[in-house]
């Protein structure tokens, strides 16, 4: 096992870095205290590559591989989840699945306008009645002549007010079950295709959620992705990659929680002299800094078993897991280690907590992690 970074890799990761330092880091609070869609950060972001950093750099992107894009998505999320929310649906659940799934024509028509930030992507699975049993789709397709016409409403989907391209699964075939479902590249400007911002989340507030209602949406047959009755198999090979991105953005989220606090405990004093050089400070602090660099290694090594284009599901269910939960428990001990300010929005800790609080939820809950780790282990399903 090599832990060093490839030259490209250290590069992404710098370029990241100061990206972040100056475009998002000095915005992100004023965009989460109101609800402003980071517009303006995403036009400077695309031509650097990093709107979907895996594909190659003739498509727009950053030619990176998986460990690259960790390393990007790590330092956009030290600064802003919300960004870095917006871009793991763009990227990983979006684009990369088109490149698995799409036909030569689809890869052709999306991916480049997608790498160059021209389209903006986003990913519709969810609905009132299928959060974690995501096979029970209701949002009906029927195929009318050569067109399929769209029926029904999609709850929680990440930029589906801002969106140019929504990836959308629908079933075709109740009696099929989760083998009736298909998965639909929809323009969001496609006639009866309806979105409506959710106000008020608790955190995340900057990557708008939406629901979507769609009354007689016409597509012609060239906008399924895969087969008909493809669709499960679709959404469960995006989340492959859209959770290995959001354990990479945690960690991210993790590591500033840590950084914050121990330049703040150098600084605070109490009982004349700086916190940090008390002994239960520095037990918080070393809880803190193992728990970021065993979920940053988890990661990591998602991230090389997926370099080898193999199936990842265990090792990104793992690393999704470890990090999700991981940057919830350190931001709310970083709020501990700043006291009251901390529980203010002077700092941004507590704004890493409400953001971190999402990423156990979304793209699979903790829960549904363990089960899909437990199934791998023991080869029995409890999800039915
Ligand atoms: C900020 C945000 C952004 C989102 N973005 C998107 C998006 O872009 N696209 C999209 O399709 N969806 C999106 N979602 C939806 C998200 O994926 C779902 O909320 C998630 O899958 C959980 O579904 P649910 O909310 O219906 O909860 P439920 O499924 O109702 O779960 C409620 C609780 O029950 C538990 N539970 C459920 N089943 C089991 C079980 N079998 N065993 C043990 N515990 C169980 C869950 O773990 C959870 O704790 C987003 C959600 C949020 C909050």
């Amino acid at each position: 096992m090599n832990f060093d970074f490839s030259p490209e890799q250290t590069a992404l990761q710098m370029q990241t870095r100061a990206f972040a330092q100056e475009h998002i880091a000095p915005v992100a609070a004023r965009n989460d205290r109101e609800e402003i869609f980071p517009r303006a950060i995403l036009d400077n972001l695309a031509p650097t590559g990093l709107m979907t950093p895996t594909l190659p750099p003739e498509m727009g992107g950053a030619g990176a591989d998986f460990i690259g894009e960790a390393l990007a998505f790590e330092e956009i999320g030290k600064v802003c989840s919300s960004v870095r929310t917006i871009l793991s649906v763009h990227n990983s659940l979006c684009a990369l699945t088109i490149k698995q799934w799409g036909s030569q024509e689809q890869q052709t028509r999306y991916l480049p306008e997608l790498g160059h930030g021209r389209l903006l992507g986003c990913f519709a699975l969810t609905e009132f009645t299928a959060g974690s049993e995501a096979t029970n789709q209701n949002l009906g397709a029927r195929p009318v002549g050569d067109e399929w016409v769209l029926n029904g409403r999609k709850a929680w989907v990440s930029s589906g007010t801002k969106a140019d391209l929504c990836l959308l699964f629908a079933q075709t075939d109740p009696a099929q079950g989760h083998r009736g479902i298909a998965a639909f590249l929809v323009p969001t400007d496609t006639p009866g295709f309806q979105a409506e911002k959710v106000w008020g989340k608790t955190g995340l507030r900057s990557a708008h959620t939406a629901h979507l209602n769609l009354k007689d949406v016409r597509l012609p047959a060239t906008q399924l992705l895969g087969r008909a009755g493809d669709g499960f198999k679709i959404a469960m090979s995006a989340l492959d990659n859209g959770r290995y991105g959001v354990a990479a953005g945690c960690v991210g989220q993790a590591q500033a929680c840590l950084d914050a606090s121990v330049a703040y405990t150098k600084e605070r004093q109490a009982f004349g002299k700086p916190i940090a050089a008390k002994q239960l400070v520095q037990e918080m602090i070393a809880d803190m800094a193992a728990a970021v660099e065993s979920a940053r290694f988890l990661v990591y090594r998602a991230g090389h078993v997926k370099n080898k284009g193999i199936r990842n599901t265990y090792e990104t269910s793992i690393a999704k897991l470890v990090a999700t939960e991981t940057a919830v428990n350190v931001a709310r001990q970083a709020i501990q280690l700043h006291g009251a300010v901390g529980y203010t929005n002077e700092y941004p800790v507590e704004r890493h907590l409400r953001d971190a609080l999402a990423t156990t939820i979304y793209e699979g809950t903790s829960q549904i992690q363990k089960l899909i780790i437990g199934r791998h282990l023991t080869g029995e399903n409890a999800f039915v």
